[in-house]
């Protein structure tokens, strides 16, 4: 009776376990995931070259994968919903282009499809039919699947790109046009090299004669006189003492002979890091960090910023999110960019 149980239970559990857990493997990096061990290290490496060189020079991800069998991870039919639903689940391919490219072979099944990513539409399903027909699956026949793969990846480049690997910078129309970016660009800098400090000085000049120029009194007309530093801080708010003791902002004051008439003209410092003070309004505010949580490539970071004014002397605290760093280095990322298939590409079996 018990072992009629085990048996019955042998029997119906697989049945359910292979019905219910689809899975996928999980990808060691992102251009050759050799999980069936076909490719020797050496044409491996190979292989991986051209494919690093891609991503690097054209920004697409294309990414081989070869698997035992689809049973493996649960699958019991045709390998177009599986290598889609792969693809996806890896993220193959820049995630606004959705450019990404995935050769999937399932050695013991006898079963293989480029899958490429949505952004190529139904563009791409004869071409890589035709790759599959005629360059790969009759190597893979003769069980040459180095040579297959290799054909094969280096065909789908072709297509995808117009160059093969190695010769991205053999076409002479992208070399002429990169050389005159080139010389556009140099051209460019040096005028703006050349202009830029001869503007910033027209602008500090304009600044100076505007700030320098004779006022007339509003009230009777006649010609103000500026009064100098010393004079200054009786005409002056506590305030904005502090802030020309700060230098986050330079008063001129300039009184008239006739009357009694006094106009205060202040000039915010351009590169104070001094700020206005929510209590007095005054820019007489100084900003202490402190990072509470560096922010990584993945996980914003937090800081606290603790703020004193120099003027009414309020304190307040306010604490900040940090931007994750960029990830600039995505080249050598290891992750997949997010792209997705809609199911575009072709399939074969041999
Ligand atoms: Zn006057
Ligand atoms: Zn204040």
């Amino acid at each position: 009776m018990r072992i009629l149980r085990f048996v019955v239970l042998a029997l119906i559990f697989p049945v359910f376990y292979s019905a219910s857990a689809q899975q996928y493997p999980t990808y060691t990096e992102l251009f050759v995931n050799d999980f069936a061990e076909l490719l020797p290290a050496e044409d491996e490496d190979r292989i991986r070259g051209k494919l690093v060189e891609l991503r690097e020079k054209k920004g697409i991800e294309f990414t081989v994968v070869t698997i035992h069998s689809m049973s493996d991870f649960g699958h019991s039919a045709d390998i177009e919903p599986f290598a889609t639903g792969l693809f996806n689940h890896w993220g193959v391919g820049n995630a606004e282009r959705n450019d990404g490219v995935m050769m999937l072979i399932a050695v013991d099944d006898r079963r293989m499809r480029i899958e490429v990513g949505s952004g190529y539409g139904a563009s791409k399903n004869v071409p890589m039919g035709n790759i599959i027909d005629t360059i790969i699956t009759p190597r893979f026949k003769k069980d040459d699947f180095v040579g297959g793969i290799e054909h094969g990846v280096d065909a789908v480049i072709k297509d995808i790109t117009g160059s093969w690997p190695g010769e991205y910078d053999a076409n002479v129309a992208q070399k002429i046009g990169g050389t005159l970016k080139r010389l556009l660009d140099w051209v460019g800098n040096w005028i703006y090299a050349l202009l830029a400090p001869v503007a910033a000085l027209a602008v500090r000049a304009l600044r100076r004669w505007q700030r320098n120029k004779p006022r007339l009194c509003p009230s009777d007309g006649s010609q103000m006189t500026r009064l100098n530093e010393e004079w200054d801080d009786k005409h002056l708010q506590k305030g904005e003492i502090t802030e020309e003791r700060l230098k986050s902002v330079d008063y001129d004051v300039w009184v008239c002979g006739k009357c009694d008439h006094v106009t205060v003209e202040g000039y915010k410092s351009w590169f104070s890091p001094y700020g206005a003070c929510r209590s007095c309004g005054y820019r007489t505010v100084e900003g202490d960090t402190t990072i509470l949580q560096s922010a990584t490539t993945s996980s914003t970071g937090l800081k606290r910023i603790d703020y004193h004014c120099h003027n009414c002397g309020d304190r307040w605290s306010a604490t900040r999110t940090i931007p994750k760093k960029s990830s600039s280095s995505s080249s050598s990322g290891s992750s997949f960019g997010g792209g997705s298939s809609s199911g575009g590409g072709a399939s074969g079996s041999w």
